[in-house]
């Protein structure tokens, strides 16, 4: 009975350290007042577990702006120096990683392009541990790190954090956390955890969670890049599928009169609105950016209006499909989808107003919160996730950032 009673009373504290480093983290620095009313904690709890957590270094309190009557009041801020993750998003044309300090502080960033052909696994690999190399150098020398978040555009299995299908970098069942574990484990002789996701979900979760989504429990989130991805988050929830595939809408076949996917499929979302199809359809050649597709429409080229009208239609009609099913509070448009939107947004509403009067009237377009950077600090919070369900047993295991 005795041992039962107190394996439930460190439960509960776990329980609450839990709740309450993830309001910091999420919401950034509160004072103790705040926390008690986020948290319905009576003030001594929440005073005991501020205490904790600022013993092991994750939190601090410093003295706030004075309020209307009285003393200033004292705030706890989560400290980014204490506990960081590397992000990476691994890209057809480039890769980028991040140095993200608790609280989603971002401090280091660096970004390698590389060509299309020969982004193979293993360079792959060899890219990513001399970003991380790098990124880690530029950061905190004594910081706990806790864990390595990557973003790939395809699909991934959560359970091994193995690539199953990444069809425009030309990758099948790679074990993406697995090489990345070792590579580190070799260059450093310990490794925090790796996790793997799909681009678009990581996206969607950063802007549920800290963007202009963060209020709304139903949100879909596009990446677009060479490919198109879905992330999808339903009452709060992402929405994985039974393997965790699920938000392929790139594969959303919606143009059989199309052309030919990497897939194997004909005339799918993302041979209609991709990177290329956006390049091509304004008439540039296949090297330039979809930055010189809004410099040429801005200029007033006709050829490359009438071509990124074509995209804002099809960009549309793909959108009212998915505002049908899901019912979305908010689309977020990430990748070259948010550089497009601004130039054909009339061109997509009216082609939304095919979608379901109900629906139509609850959805908001929006660009994404953080520019390009949604997937990056989605990569980060997965990261972060072991941290904050655990964080004093994460941190007693955590290696230190390496200079
Ligand atoms: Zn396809």
């Amino acid at each position: 009975m005795a041992s039962r009673s107190a394996a439930t009373l460190d439960d509960l504290r776990r329980h609450n350290r839990v709740r309450l480093l993830r309001r910091l983290h999420e919401g950034g620095a509160a004072t103790r007042s705040d926390l008690v009313a986020f948290t319905g904690l009576n003030r001594s709890t929440v005073g005991a577990v501020v205490t904790e957590l600022a013993d092991v270094g994750l939190v601090t309190e410093v003295a706030g702006t004075a309020g209307q009557v009285g003393r200033p009041s004292l705030q706890v801020h989560p400290v980014a120096e204490s506990a960081v993750v590397v992000a990476l998003e691994l890209r057809v044309e480039r890769s980028i990683a991040l140095l993200v300090g608790l609280g989603g502080t971002v401090l280091a960033r660096r970004e390698q392009r590389h060509r299309r052909s020969d982004y193979g696994p293993a360079a792959a690999v060899r890219t990513v541990r001399s970003l991380m190399r790098h990124v880690l150098s530029q950061g905190p020398k004594d910081a706990a790190w806790v864990g390595v978040g990557i973003s790939v555009p395809g699909t991934v299995d959560h359970g091994d954090g193995r690539v199953r299908l990444a069809p425009n970098m030309g990758w099948t069942d790679v074990p993406l956390a697995d090489l990345v574990r070792e590579s580190i484990l070799e260059e450093y002789g310990w490794s925090p955890p790796v996790v793997v996701g799909n681009d678009a979900d990581l996206g969607a979760m950063a802007e549920h969670v800290r963007g202009g989504g963060a209020l709304d429990e139903n949100l879909i989130y596009l990446s677009g890049e060479v490919g198109i991805g879905g992330g999808i988050i339903i009452d709060g929830r992402p929405m994985t599928g039974a393997g965790g595939y699920g938000g392929e809408v790139g594969h959303m076949v919606i143009n059989p009169a199309g052309t030919r996917c990497r897939c194997g499929a004909v005339g799918c979302w993302e041979t209609e609105i991709g990177r290329d199809a956006v390049v091509r359809a304004a008439g540039l050649s296949d090297d330039a950016e979809v930055a010189d597709v809004v410099a040429a429409v801005e200029a007033g080229r006709r050829r490359a209006r009438t071509g990124i009208d074509r995209i804002g239609s099809w960009l549309g009609l793909g959108m009212a499909n998915l505002a049908n099913l899901f019912n979305p509070q908010v689309i977020v448009l990430g990748g070259h989808l948010r550089l497009v939107y601004p130039l054909v947004e009339e061109v997509v509403e009216q082609r939304m107003h095919e979608a379901l009067p109900a629906v139509r009237e609850q959805v908001r377009v929006e660009l994404p919160a953080f520019s390009g950077d949604s997937t990056l600090l989605g990569s980060a919070e997965a990261a972060f996730a072991a941290l904050l369900d655990d964080p004093i047993d994460v941190l007693g295991r955590s290696g230190r950032a390496i200079a």
